[in-house]
């Protein structure tokens, strides 16, 4: 299957300065700090981690919407050269966590997904225009004649669905969803993942589908990256990660999923963490996670373990498999 994101070893590395008329840099912010990992056409990866570890900054930087410290990001084998920025944002979209905060409630829906008709120079004839605008609302569930009313009118999974509706406006080929159901109702959020899936079937599209636990993801991600403080620990089939986690920070994530305890016979037992995630101003040295991880050895504390691949395409970080 041919890929059509590819990050390597990409950082995004924030300076904190520090005084007014001498500004000097006193510390530094490591959000991504060496992922890599590839996205197939057509397949959904799931980025999974709790709130700090970089998700979100990983998919600001797939969007190009925010500068790498270094590394690279590809883009169908290539890199995105401000040249080429324009066409690239036909191609990737993006929807985003916060549908109240995302919209402007004071835009009429039909504004709100024609604006990225009307960036690209692509609402000239009125009557297309209008078509366009009934077709994407239908494409997501949602009455026509909506178009004229207010975002503020809506609720939140209707929002969301307007949200999706403007990602695909400009026909793209990938999405970067950033947590697009955690600002929901448990009861909704079935049902725009179900929205999702159905756009995905019909249209063919990629999906970076962004979360911060293991059982959201479950039912749309063909794969799953799971991100620590800045890194990849694991990448794996959706299958393999939950039949067979091998990373201590995913173990320990599955065991808060009750869902997965049931056909995981091996694991029934809650993981419990100790002590908080480090800061990313203080990434702990050689395995970042082994403050924290049940299983830590002598040289965890030393040697940063890199992301080793299997066979079976089940890649971990860590020095239990070396
Ligand atoms: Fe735990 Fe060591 Fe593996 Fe890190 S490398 S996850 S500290 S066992
Ligand atoms: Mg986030």
């Amino acid at each position: 299957q041919q890929e059509i994101l590819k990050v390597e070893d990409l950082k995004i590395h924030f300076p904190v300065m520090e005084g007014v008329i001498f500004r000097k840099q006193v510390a530094t912010v490591k959000a991504v700090d060496g992922v890599s990992f590839s996205v197939r056409r057509g397949e959904t990866l799931g980025v999974v981690g709790e709130s700090g570890c970089g998700k979100s900054t990983t998919g600001l930087a797939l969007m190009h919407m925010l500068q790498a410290t270094s590394g690279r990001i590809l883009f169908e084998g290539e890199e995105v050269t401000p040249a080429k920025l324009k066409q690239f944002r036909k191609r990737v979209q993006m929807v985003y966590q916060d549908p109240y905060g995302s919209l402007n409630p004071r835009m009429k829906v039909k504004d709100i997904i024609g604006e990225p008709l009307e960036v690209h120079g692509l609402d000239k004839d009125p009557e297309k225009y209008q078509r366009r605008i009934a077709e994407l609302l239908r494409m997501v569930g949602l009455l026509p004649d909506m178009a004229e009313r207010y975002a503020h009118e809506f609720s939140g999974g209707q929002r969301q669905r307007i949200g999706i509706a403007r990602a695909l406006a400009l026909e793209p080929s990938v999405i970067v969803c950033d947590e697009p159901v955690s600002a929901l109702d448990v009861s909704i959020q079935a049902q725009v993942i179900n929205i999702f899936k159905d756009l995905q079937r019909r249209l063919g599209l990629t999906y970076v589908f962004i979360a911060h636990d293991l059982a959201v993801v479950r039912h749309i991600s063909d794969r799953i990256a799971v991100m620590y403080l800045g890194r990849v620990v694991e990448v794996a089939s959706r299958d393999a990660l939950y039949a067979q986690p091998m990373h201590p920070y995913t173990q320990a994530l599955l065991s808060a999923v009750p869902e997965a305890n049931v056909d995981a016979e091996s694991r029934r037992q809650r993981i419990v963490l100790k002590g908080e995630i480090p800061s990313p101003l203080r990434v702990p040295p050689g395995c970042r996670f082994h403050t924290r991880c049940p299983a830590a050895m002598e040289r965890c504390k030393a040697e940063d373990p890199a992301l080793q691949e299997s066979p079976g395409g089940h890649a971990v970080a860590c020095h239990l498999y070396a």
